[in-house]
């Protein structure tokens, strides 16, 4: 038998765990943010036939450039964003969010490069990070889980990161960032500002998005998903919005058809149902923000949400609450800082369970 330090895998990997959160198979699974609704059978339906259609041309390579899908994708986004006024040139994707911000990485970072974050947010970029070879520099979130500019402009200003990621609303936290915040950094960022917006479609509605700061930018890259508000984290689809420059700069690094045909055909579709998919999202922002009112009803701290996603506590033994709702078959996340925990807003029955089950759990741990 071979185990892995045996091999020569590179030092710097060593010693790495992958990316865990738990898949169990649980009754309530609210530990990932995907969206509780799956697609109708009407979509149902019309996905089987978008994918029929493409079978009898898998012998061919897929469009290397996605184009159609692309062009999709800026009418959404222009859609979501008046004024966006996006175009074709300007979106890329790739599979999912998460491949799109490797590609980011392996154009602007890699070794000698460094990329700064403000912690606690989306564990795949320090990851994706690492991998890249890339050096990773935490400047930290306020208590509240802002960014306060001035800190900000200081922490770039020191580091001179070639990469600023900056994640609004923010994951595990649900925090939205005001748009001075992000300007704030692209004033004085030597390089590349990336604005996760993976929840932008629940944020509220005098929440701005930042690809409204994109004209006069031309190093501001503005990343989406499909895995969340639109309802399709097993498409695998993610994109972004940026000068048509940065676009040709991550042409250089994607792999040849990166987007199968089928990932293809299948998002081309999503998007034509773009309002049925979305149709949720007002539902689910009502239902984040009632849980919200609840937790705090409990005597909860709950910290304020744009998202899907409600970050609560404090327990100083936040595993032992976390382990005592798997038992009532409801997963969460143990993530984010020390004593608290994540949830993501399912359905009003999944919630339902969880209210029960927190309930449970609080007065056995107490
Ligand atoms: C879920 C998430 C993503 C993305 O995921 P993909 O499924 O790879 O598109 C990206 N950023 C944040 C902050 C997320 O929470």
């Amino acid at each position: 038998m071979t185990s892995l330090g045996d091999l020569p895998l590179r030092d710097d990997l060593r010693g790495r765990e992958p990316y865990g959160a738990p898949q169990l198979d649980v009754p309530y699974a609210l530990n990932t943010n995907e969206n509780p609704y799956p697609p109708s059978e009407r979509l149902v339906k019309a996905l089987g036939e978008a994918v029929m259609d493409v079978a009898g041309t898998l012998n061919r390579y897929p469009d290397r450039d996605a184009v159609a899908l692309r062009e999709g994708l800026a009418a959404f986004l222009n859609a979501d964003t008046p004024g966006a006024g996006l175009t074709t040139s300007q979106v890329w994707a790739a599979n999912g969010s998460n491949e799109i911000i490797q590609q980011i990485l392996q154009a602007f970072g890699g070794a000698g490069r460094t990329a700064l974050g403000f912690e606690p947010s989306y564990s795949m970029h320090p990851i994706i990070t690492g991998v890249s070879g890339t050096r990773w520099v935490n400047a930290f979130r306020d208590d509240d889980f802002g960014i306060d500019p001035a800190r900000a402009i200081a922490a770039v200003e020191e580091h001179r990161p070639d990469i600023v990621f900056l994640t609004s609303p923010n994951n595990p936290t649900g925090t939205a960032l005001p748009l001075a915040a992000i300007e704030a950094v692209l004033d004085v960022a030597p390089g590349m500002v990336v604005v996760d917006e993976a929840y932008a479609e629940f944020r509220r509605k005098e929440t701005p998005s930042a690809l409204t700061l994109l004209d006069g930018h031309p190093r501001l890259i503005v990343t989406r998903t499909m895995s969340k508000a639109f309802a399709m984290a097993g498409t695998r689809l993610g994109y972004l919005a940026a000068d048509p420059a940065v676009v040709e700069a991550l042409l250089l690094v994607r792999l040849p058809y990166h987007l199968s045909a089928v990932t293809q055909a299948v998002a081309r579709t999503a998007l034509a149902h773009g309002e049925e998919l979305l149709g949720g999202v007002d539902a689910l922002r009502r239902d984040r923000d009632d849980l919200v009112a609840w937790l705090r009803g409990e005597g909860l701290r709950v910290a304020d949400s744009d998202a899907n996603f409600v970050l609560f506590g404090t327990f100083p033994d936040r595993r032992t609450v976390w382990e005592a709702l798997l038992e009532r078959g409801v997963l969460i996340r143990e993530v984010g800082p020390p004593e608290w925990l994540r949830v993501s807003v399912g359905t009003p029955g999944e919630m339902a369970a969880f209210r029960t089950a927190l309930k449970e759990a609080l007065k056995e741990s107490l």
